[in-house]
């Protein structure tokens, strides 16, 4: 299917604080698309019959690159995204480890290994392997425009594949940047950025590309799937979030309304697996209220070192915390800290809402703002069963003393991942898949899983000799299928 709109000429873009223009980008339609595409496809090729230590050295090269550089790119990411320099640094560092993980496991987890090859073909060696798909398009957002693209790009590189990058319009020079790093560390193109708006992603969802990793919200994730489904391109969605975090009765309440704060209000509530949703037990819920209120003084946002958090990257969303905001307040919740005063853009000072009707927007869409909401709940069973209704199901919380209640509840959560005592535990684990389900998406990046979600499983066989008991013929002897059939009935005819 053709892109719907061809892109403009060039992209600006301007800086979230000031508006004030920071550079402008030529944009690639469908036809530089294609030609990165293809110019992806030559390198995949190279990059493919590199030996597992030539590609491992050369992603630890941009690795380098990338630490080396770090101020430099935290200073781009600041300047786009309105971050401060803090939040830029610490997404760099995370990015950096799993980079560093996926170079390094790579060859361990998907080369070729023996399995058992059962009792019916003893005589065959079975084998298997993971092989690179190709050219992997990657579509990302502006929110964590390193720390979420790199999430599939290096795992994709490190499973060998060439990537073609879009990243977000908001963040071009981000993007820009990772490449020509890139550049600097690999004479082959194996990573090319290509710029643009969604006219751009469209016509990489469209092109020749052998998988599609597509970050962002549900809406764009189904637009991205159509276009997909016209060449059969596999895809995986990273999209948004709804997250609950519970605090069980027993919980250690200061640290689950630190948390809380910095789980909600962490880089102004725009994380896919920031905190949305809490919901407290009712023994602990007044203490919890005022433990998060004493907290929210100290985070203020703004664009000075001393900033929690930056302003609304994107324009648009101020309206939509408006939005969630009024709709929760004349559905009948009461602000615990902040109200549509608060909104001042492009910052939004903390929102803590609590007793906040369950069907209310600010329930059941994501918010993507510095906004928090907080529901009392009988116990946790209820607290379960409130968290998991919701079309979304990316991550989730739980704060208890009990490792038992806590593992048993993580396992209950509708989500692709939990943290137990802490938000976003898993984000610095690179061993750990992260993906969700729902409107959260589907398929998995980091870890083992993400680096097979950028691979082909291939079964080889070797037959070592000819079968005892041969029915790969059309002239089987009888002897070999009587043995058989008792085989069969002695095997599996006894009910165990
Ligand atoms: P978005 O859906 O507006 O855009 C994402 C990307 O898709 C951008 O690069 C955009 O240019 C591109 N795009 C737009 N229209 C397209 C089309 N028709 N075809 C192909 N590409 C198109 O999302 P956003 O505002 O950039 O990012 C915020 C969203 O991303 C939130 O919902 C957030 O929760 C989610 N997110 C998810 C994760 C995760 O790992 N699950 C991480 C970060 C952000």
């Amino acid at each position: 299917m053709p892109p719907t709109a061809a892109p403009a000429a060039t992209l600006t873009s301007r800086s979230p604080v000031t508006g004030e223009v920071l550079a402008e980008y030529p944009t690639a339609g469908a036809a530089e698309v294609a030609q990165a595409v293809s110019a992806g496809r030559q390198a995949a090729a190279w990059w493919a019959q590199l030996s597992p230590k030539q590609r491992r050295d050369a992603l630890l090269r941009w690795k380098r690159e990338l630490v080396t550089g770090a101020e430099a790119l935290a200073a781009v990411i600041n300047a786009e995204t309105g971050k401060p320099l803090g939040g830029a640094m610490l997404e760099i560092m995370l990015a950096v480890e799993h980079l560093d993980w996926a170079a390094r496991n790579a060859h361990k987890t998907l080369r070729r290994r023996k399995v058992a090859s059962g009792l019916l073909a003893a005589n065959q060696l079975g084998l298997l392997e993971y092989v690179p798909l190709g050219v992997v398009g990657v579509i990302g957002p502006w929110n964590y425009p390193v720390y979420t693209p790199l999430g599939s790009i290096s795992y994709a590189l490190a499973a060998g594949n060439a990537v073609v990058f879009k990243p977000s319009e908001y963040t071009p020079g981000v993007g820009r940047w990772l490449a020509e790093a890139w550049a600097r560390a690999c004479p082959q193109p194996v990573l090319q950025t290509v710029v643009g708006d969604g006219a751009t992603g469209a016509a990489l969802a469209s092109s020749d590309v052998d998988k599609v990793a597509f970050t962002g919200s549900a809406a764009t994730a189904r637009k991205v799937m159509a276009a997909c489904a016209e060449r059969l391109t596999p895809v995986v969605i990273e999209g948004g979030g709804k997250d609950a975090l519970i605090v069980a009765a027993d919980a250690d309440i200061d640290a689950a309304a630190t948390a809380a704060v910095f789980g909600g209000l962490g880089n102004a509530g725009q994380t896919c697996a920031g905190v949305e949703r809490v919901y407290v037990e009712a023994p602990v819920y007044d203490r919890f209220l005022e433990a998060v209120k004493a907290k929210l003084p100290a985070v203020r946002p703004g664009d000075g070192p001393d900033a929690a958090y930056g302003p609304m990257t994107m324009p648009s969303q101020v309206d939509v915390v408006r939005r969630h905001v009024t709709d929760a307040l004349e559905r009948g919740a009461f602000a615990v800290a902040g109200g549509p005063e608060s909104i001042r853009a492009p910052y939004i000072d903390p929102i803590v809402l609590a007793e906040v009707d369950e069907e209310s927007v600010a329930m059941t869409e994501e918010t993507f703002g510095p906004t928090l909401t907080v529901n009392k709940v009988r116990d946790l069973d209820e607290a379960l069963q409130r968290a998991n209704h919701s079309r979304y199901g990316l991550a989730g919380s739980i704060f208890t003393k009990d490792k038992q209640r806590g593992l048993a509840l993580a396992q209950r959560l509708r989500t692709g991942a939990a943290s137990i005592n802490s938000v976003l535990g898993f984000a610095a684990i690179p061993a750990l898949p992260f993906g969700g389900l729902g409107d959260s998406g589907f398929g998995r990046i980091h870890g083992a899983d993400g680096l097979r979600e950028f691979s082909r499983a291939k079964a080889v066989t070797w037959q070592r000799y000819r079968a005892p008991i041969d029915l790969m013929r059309f002239d089987p002897s009888p002897r070999a299928v009587r043995t058989a059939l008792w085989l069969f009935r002695m095997r599996h005819g006894r009910g165990h």
